[in-house]
């Protein structure tokens, strides 16, 4: 098979192991920046030029796609759809999963565990409290609905911190999630490396003394765990409900189960593979293997 990692940057650590993998499994691997594509349309005959010629046939496409280049990647994801390249991330569970508030309603359809969150708009008459009280009272985390890496991520341990950080983001023209705390977590979450409704890892984070947030990214620490019954069944169907076939999902652990706190559609190897010890790129490309099996399968006898 010929499989093109989608990928800004060539040298990371994801990118590579993934490229790693699918030589390893025997095909051909190739890093395509899908900065560097251009998407052709004509009628009955959509392409991908990339660095200004055609690319050859693909088999399959693994997107790597930063956040602040969501729109032009998935553009780029969506076009290899339409050319029938199979894809481990479509398009519009990419879309999706990186508008935090959308995640959150769809997961709340699907009936998966969440913190108890509000969104609204800046109340007409200034009632800041209330929403603070919709959530339970603080202490209330507040979350920049386009906020990554715990950056936009604050913790308000009064009424008054609450509602003075509600007000400067409104400010500042910002939408936001008001959030119960979750203070039985302490500090750390549970991911769960997702692919093809499987968990293929797990590991949980725990952010430096006297940090909230556990993010790698904010200097917290990772640990392989094992998951109970409960947060493997909450992961697989967090993943589902978002139509993600590989996927990060990011829970609390509560008095009443697993929270999902978010989905993340290109879920970093890095932390996960050295945790847990897992070879988690040869997991996907294994994934990929099946599925284009098994659709070449269905098309016997049609
Ligand atoms: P980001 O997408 O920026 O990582 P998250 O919503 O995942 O933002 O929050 C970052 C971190 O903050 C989480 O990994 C978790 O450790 C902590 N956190 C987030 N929401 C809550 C909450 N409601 N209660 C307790 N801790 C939280």
């Amino acid at each position: 098979m010929r499989i093109a990692i989608l990928s800004a940057k060539p040298d990371l650590y994801s990118t590579q192991r993934l490229l790693e993998a699918v030589h390893s499994r025997g095909h051909e691997g190739i890093v395509v920046n899908h900065l560097n594509c251009q998407v052709m349309i004509e009628g009955g005959r959509p392409s991908v030029l990339y660095e200004g010629r055609e690319l050859d046939p693909l088999d399959a496409i693994v997107p790597r796609i930063g956040a602040s280049v969501t729109d032009y990647g998935c553009a780029v994801v969506r076009q290899f759809e339409m050319m029938n390249v199979f894809t481990t991330a479509k398009s519009q569970a990419i879309t999706r999963s990186r508008n935090k508030l959308r995640s959150l309603q769809v997961l709340s359809k699907a009936g998966v565990g969440l913190p108890k969150t509000v969104f609204a708009n800046h109340p007409k008459n200034g009632d800041i409290t209330q929403l603070i009280q919709l959530v339970g009272g603080p202490p209330v985390v507040i979350k920049l609905l386009e906020g990554t890496q715990g950056i936009g991520v604050v913790l308000a341990e009064t009424n008054k911190a609450a509602k003075s950080t509600i007000e400067a983001f409104y400010g500042l023209k910002k939408h936001v999630l008001v959030q119960e705390f979750i203070a039985e977590a302490q500090g750390a979450d549970l991911r769960a490396f997702v692919v093809g409704g499987r968990v293929v890892g797990a590991m949980k984070r725990q952010g430096v003394e006297g940090e909230f947030r556990s993010n790698l990214h904010r200097g917290g620490n990772a640990v392989a765990i094992q998951l109970t019954p409960a947060e493997e069944q909450t992961a697989i169907d967090a993943a589902r409900a978002l139509g993600l076939k590989v996927a990060g999902v990011d829970m609390l652990s509560s008095e009443r189960g697993p929270l999902v706190l978010e989905v993340n559609s290109s879920p970093g190897l890095g932390g996960i593979e050295k945790a847990t010890g897992a070879d988690i790129a040869s997991e996907i490309v294994i994934y990929i293997e099946e599925k284009i099996k098994a659709d070449e399968s269905d098309m016997v006898g049609v």
